[in-house]
């Protein structure tokens, strides 16, 4: 429902946009050292995530993964846990505002309150070229959320089993040995890899569009701490047409660990938790 504006409507949509953090306090991202981590890397080990399906698997602190599309176009859904504590996660929401909307080369993926450290740097995007298109959309998003079957059950009234979230659920269930009631609240929001996303201009609503990406494409992260993490192909395919659902073509993703020549990482640390001293006043 519409109201009626004031008279000094216009003025007070004049106020300046502040951006709301000063992001040039946090730490620079050190392209030299990445660069020469980079420079170095041996495969350690190849994960195949099957189409509507997950995997979970662990990266080192200092290693780096690669997620690659190899079949066809292909989004991911990915989560992130320390491996030493599943209460620590990934936090799309503050990545958003640290960083924005979508997450490219030399942007961190953070972990929740308290612990709010980088758990990964992104070192290379293939698709760094497509920045933002006519439809002000962008890749590899932090504002979609997971495709799920409860979302899906309210809107169509079927149960679905293969949503990220449930599929999420089952890698993290499997590779901890939990019941799935036990792992499926640590599933939380995720990196759309690969997804196309953006808002609408007229409604402001969250849309989705074929995913650029081809196989060869692949989103590259440095493991800032010991990782655990699980990566969903999702229903979608490339999210151009349908998703949570048989309908959408889906093609499997290939996650690759890489072990960094040791030297590169002589002077590095992994980031310690937040130094706040959580007395709240
Ligand atoms: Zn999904």
């Amino acid at each position: 429902m519409t109201t009626t504006p004031p008279a000094d409507a216009g003025q007070r949509r004049m106020a300046r946009p502040i951006i709301c953090y000063d992001v040039d306090a946090l730490p620079p991202f050190d392209a030299a050292f990445y660069g020469a981590v980079r420079e170095a890397l041996t495969l350690s080990d190849t994960i195949r995530i099957p189409p509507r399906d997950a995997r979970a698997f662990e990266v080192p602190a200092g290693h780096v993964f690669r997620i690659v599309s190899v079949e066809g176009p292909q989004v991911g859904d990915l989560n992130l846990w320390s491996a030493h504590c599943l209460n620590e996660r990934f936090f799309s929401g503050k990545t958003r505002q640290l960083h924005a909307t979508h997450v490219t080369t030399g942007d961190r993926l953070w972990s929740n309150l308290p612990g709010l450290r980088p758990m990964a740097t992104i070192t290379h995007d293939t698709l760094g070229w497509y920045g933002w298109d006519g439809d002000g959309a962008g890749v590899h998003d932090v504002i979609g959320t997971r495709c799920d079957p409860y979302t899906n059950f309210m809107l169509h009234g079927v149960a679905y089993h293969y949503c990220c979230h449930s599929n999420l659920t089952r890698a993290l269930a499997a590779h901890k040995q939990m019941a799935l009631v036990e792992a499926e609240p640590y599933v939380h929001d995720v990196l759309n890899v690969f997804m196309c996303t953006g808002f609408t201009r007229n409604t402001h609503q969250y849309f989705m569009k074929a995913s650029p990406v081809r196989p060869g494409d692949f989103i590259e992260f440095f493991a800032e701490i010991d990782l655990l993490a699980a990566l969903s192909a999702c229903t979608g395919g490339d999210c151009g047409a349908s998703h949570s659902d048989d309908e959408a073509p889906c093609f499997a993703l290939q996650v690759e660990i890489y072990a960094p020549d040791a030297a590169a990482l002589e002077d590095w640390h992994s980031p310690k938790p937040n130094g706040y001293s959580r007395t709240h006043g």
